[in-house]
């Protein structure tokens, strides 16, 4: 579904992706691990798009982006992605968060949103906060929110950039709820996590990434417990 090839991004002098090669399948959730500053975020945020690589090539679908002709909007639409912090509009409420895109982007008539916009409420469990503001909702609900709204623009791969880092724990197992609800779903996704119950239990591959390198990559029985380089073995001491 996606298909990543000979990825290199700098900032400044500083390379930050290095040499990335990686095919995510449809229906696959792939679980990214690595140190704070290993480029990580850089990752998922070249994959939709939101910053551009200075050299290697997305293809989606089979379609290869290029960034000067493709229309990026489109391809963020089929792209979701869920951030640390939830960026909901304080001002508007749930369903108006959860209908801005469908409604605002895509400009689907609003009865059509709205419908959709609570069926995907109710999927996160929160069908009776549709006409509350985002203020008066704890982290885990906001992130349930900001999960509904990426779902409301019918995206075909979800993006996580670590969903539950900002949260109480107590609240992170709600989010992860939600997560491995959509991943049985058949949902194809990309999560940057430290949550390694999560990995283990939802993922089909985990990366591990180090100085914006693909060090090792395996199912999650094999790199937590028989990890071959010894940089994953030296992180996962650190994490475990
Ligand atoms: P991670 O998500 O794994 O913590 P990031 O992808 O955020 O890592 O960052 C990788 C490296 O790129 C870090 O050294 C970070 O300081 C640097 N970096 C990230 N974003 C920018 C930016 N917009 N400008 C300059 N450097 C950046
Ligand atoms: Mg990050």
């Amino acid at each position: 579904m996606i298909q990543i090839q000979n990825l290199h991004k700098w900032f400044g002098n500083t390379q930050v992706l290095n040499d990335i090669n990686l095919e995510i399948f449809r229906q696959e959730v792939v679980v990214i691990i690595g140190a704070s500053g290993s480029g990580k975020s850089t990752l998922l945020r070249c994959i939709n798009f939101l910053e551009r690589a200075e050299k290697g090539k997305i293809f989606i679908d089979g379609q290869y982006i290029e960034p000067a002709k493709s229309n990026l909007n489109l391809v963020r639409q089929e792209v979701g992605m869920v951030f640390q912090h939830f960026n909901l509009f304080p001002h508007k409420t749930v369903l108006e968060n959860v209908i801005e895109g469908p409604t605002q982007v895509k400009k689907i008539p609003h009865d059509q949103p709205v419908i959709m916009g609570r069926e995907l409420l109710a999927k996160v469990g929160l069908a009776d906060k549709a006409d509350v503001h985002p203020a008066m909702l704890s982290g885990g609900q906001k992130q349930r929110v900001a999960i509904a709204r990426s779902l409301a623009m019918e995206p075909s791969i979800m993006l996580f950039d670590e969903p539950t880092s900002a949260l109480d724990p107590e609240l992170v197992g709600e989010v992860l709820i939600v997560m491995k609800e959509l991943a049985q779903e058949g949902m194809t996704m990309v999560v940057v996590t430290h949550e390694m119950g999560f990995a283990k239990e939802a993922a089909d591959r985990v990366i591990y990434l180090d100085q914006g390198r693909v060090v090792e990559s395996g199912d999650p029985e094999q790199i937590f417990n028989e990890p071959e380089e010894d940089r994953t073995k030296s992180f996962l001491s650190k994490i475990l």
